[in-house]
């Protein structure tokens, strides 16, 4: 990959018309109980696309079915117009993915990680420029052991880019990370959509669907209960005569964390590179 900028890249909602993700009808039972249950939606090409909904809604089986990890009992996935089950090798080429529980190798170094990923999907990435891309230039030589969560978060986000895929799916990349932390992948995020990807996360955040999301797709007990921007959303709940009491306060008790521990990409690189450095020098 000579750079991360996506010479496939288009504007948010244009592909020649071909949605980057197409999920039709799409059901999964495990045994007797039916997690998915008819599943629709689409996401355009360039769009940051939330799935939202409740620990047990379905989320994750959605991801891991677009993403090849477990067959559907029924329905359709297509990425960028490829069937997952007819066309599967060109379907899962245009595609990258954080999972929950991403496996990566103990004992080998960020950029021998990415290197042995590239190896799987028969590409030989630029593990520098793809660190650097997710500001773990100076970890090169680290292994996963030594990173702090939201680094974690921001390799894994690197690990999904190897294949230079157009579609990223990223399931629950935020939990567990700090408000410092989560803004950060929030900022990474929007960098992957800068570069002509896109994105379709899950989170339990609202704010951050609010934040990130051009529109959001609300499941539960395995259905898609709603599905429009978060702006449309609400003001669906407001028009149904929905009202929160007023409150005027200009900032949060996430605002004063950040205002209090808070530091920038270069600013948390510089303090944790010294003292780790002479760890890894002994
Ligand atoms: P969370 O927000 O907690 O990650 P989710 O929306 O991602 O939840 P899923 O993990 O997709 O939900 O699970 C949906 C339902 O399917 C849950 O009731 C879960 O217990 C069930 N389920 C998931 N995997 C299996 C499995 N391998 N066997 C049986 N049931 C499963």
């Amino acid at each position: 990959m000579g750079s991360l900028a996506r010479l496939s890249g288009a504007e948010p909602g244009t592909s020649g018309g071909i949605a980057a993700l197409s999920v039709r009808d799409l059901h999964k039972s495990y045994g007797s109980f039916e997690a998915v249950r008819g599943v629709n939606f689409e996401v355009a090409a360039g769009e940051i696309f939330g799935l939202l909904g409740p620990n047990g809604a379905g989320k994750t089986t959605t991801i891991e079915i677009i993403v090849g990890l477990r067959e559907a009992t029924s329905g359709e996935v297509r990425i960028f117009d490829a069937d997952i089950r007819r066309q599967a090798a060109i379907a899962r080429s245009q595609i990258g993915v954080t999972l929950q529980d991403s496996d990566f190798f103990e004992h080998l170094k960020l950029k021998e990680q990415l290197e042995y990923l590239g190896a799987c999907y028969g590409t030989k990435p630029d593990a520098h420029l793809l660190l650097g891309f997710v500001d773990l230039a100076d970890r090169a030589e680290w292994k996963l052991k030594q990173l702090s969560g939201g680094q974690k978060q921001r390799f894994a986000i690197a690990s999904a880019l190897v294949n230079d895929p157009p579609l990223v799916l990223l399931d629950e990349p935020s939990t567990g990370l700090d408000p410092t932390a989560r803004r950060q992948l929030w900022e990474l995020i929007r960098r992957l959509r800068v570069e002509g990807r896109t994105i379709v996360l899950s989170t339990h955040y609202m704010e951050e669907a609010e934040e990130l999301c051009d529109r959001v797709a609300i499941m539960d007990q395995g259905l898609i209960a709603a599905i429009d921007t978060p702006d449309a959303l609400v003001d669906r709940l407001v028009a149904s005569g929905f009202e929160r009491p007023v409150e005027v306060r200009k900032a949060t008790l996430e605002d004063v964390f950040i205002q209090l521990t808070g530091h920038e990409f270069a600013d948390e690189t510089a303090q944790q590179a010294g003292p780790a450095r002479g760890r890894r020098g002994r």
